[in-house]
């Protein structure tokens, strides 16, 4: 029999005050209603499997599906319940028991055949993006692309490259070694697969001999800071994400912005970039630099934002439900009236695109934002 991950995570289930405002807060069951998508009900269901009350079977393996793994929940919670390490957990002991759900076997099976989640031709990333200037010789950084935006969310990379250009960083890239950084599987219990995407990129960044890597997706750059660490993966090199970096770049006059933005502007904090990187100021500090306007506030910012709807892998095994979701946010910055809704992640963008153009909103990524001001 396989040994249980569950019991790994006993301590981290932790006594519940039932209050329930877990579930008040829930980005999923804001949206389904449905009683077994809280946190609370969520975790009762880990409890009951990890004492050998319950089994996993379809059901509750799919239960445990429904999360974005956004840690919104958390930070209302009197006792910090840690939902997605315990739902991570309970997805990885769905798997090592062969009982994972279809959904999940066929990510595996995509990033096992093309590197990527989106089962996209390998020999295809990248294309359309203009890389003549990536080179290794006397690189000060390398450009770590993704996969969301090296094959449908290019507009990002493209403006990155036109900022890295205009500030003279010379940089590389990994082209047709750079795969997927292992974060999606490993949210969906695939930690196998994880460690061999996280191996493969850590090989080739090491080989490069430079020392910085600039990721546009926060759950890159959450992957290669955070998680690589964890899984074992040694990968010597400082992170940013590009947020980050632009604003670097700024404070040392190396970019320098010409024409200000007049339209009014709101921002979406990411996920993984707030709660889990805890970066919220270096964003809204490039948006005053780039706006003569005042920077509008959504009502859920910061450490309270609400997930687009796309992450821990909810995107890639409930597509229609995690399109939907995004529009709580296009709503919100319709109704305090900004002209753009600026975002730092390609799966916020994507998401958030499906409805926004008939909202009124232009869509940007904050790197777009940049280079409409050089
Ligand atoms: S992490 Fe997000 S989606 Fe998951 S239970 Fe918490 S609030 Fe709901
Ligand atoms: S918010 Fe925390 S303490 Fe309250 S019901 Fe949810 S898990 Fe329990």
């Amino acid at each position: 029999m396989v040994k249980s991950l569950l019991d790994d995570i006993s301590d981290e289930i932790w006594f519940c005050y039932q209050c329930m405002m877990c579930k008040a807060t829930c980005t999923i069951h804001h949206y389904t209603r449905r009683e077994e998508d809280a946190p609370e009900p969520r975790v009762h269901l880990v409890e009951l499997v990890r004492r050998g009350i319950l089994d996993w079977n379809e059901i509750s393996a799919e239960i445990i599906l429904h999360c974005n793994l956004c840690g919104l929940c958390r930070e209302w919670c009197a006792s910090k319940q840690d939902i997605s390490t315990i739902m991570t957990t309970a997805r990885a002991d769905v798997v090592n028991q062969g009982l994972a759900p279809d959904s999940v076997v066929s990510v595996d099976e995509c990033l096992n055949n093309f590197k990527n989640a989106y089962g996209k031709p390998l020999d295809e990333r990248f294309n359309g993006i203009p890389l003549a200037g990536s080179n290794i010789n006397d690189a000060e950084v390398i450009y770590f692309i993704g996969c969301l935006s090296g094959y449908d969310r290019q507009e990002i990379p493209k403006a990155m490259i036109k900022i890295l250009e205009a500030a003279g960083v010379k940089y590389t890239v990994l082209k047709g070694e750079e795969w997927c950084c292992g974060l999606p599987a490993y949210q969906l219990g695939l930690q196998d697969r994880a460690k061999e995407m996280s191996e493969h990129n850590a090989k080739f960044i090491t080989a490069t001999g430079v020392k910085t890597i600039i990721a546009s997706c926060p759950g890159c750059a959450r992957a290669l800071k955070l998680e690589y660490p964890k899984w074992g993966t040694k990968l010597d090199v400082e992170v940013m994400h590009h947020t980050v970096f632009i604003k670097k770049l700024l404070d040392e006059g190396r970019l320098k912005l010409k024409k200000p933005l007049t339209k009014k502007l709101t921002y979406h904090d990411p996920c993984h970039l707030g709660r889990d990187m805890e970066i919220y100021d270096a964003p809204r500090e490039i948006l005053k630099q780039v706006s003569e306007s005042e920077i509008l506030e959504m009502f859920a910012t910061r450490e309270k934002a609400l997930c687009c709807g796309s992450g821990g892998g909810y995107k890639l095994t409930n597509f229609e439900q995690a399109s939907n979701m995004g529009s709580r946010i296009t709503d919100e910055a319709a109704f305090v009236k900004a002209d753009i809704l600026v975002t730092a992640c390609p799966l916020c963008k994507e998401s958030f695109s499906k409805d926004a153009s008939e909202k009124g909103l232009e869509l940007k990524d904050i790197a777009e934002l940049i280079i409409d001001s050089l």
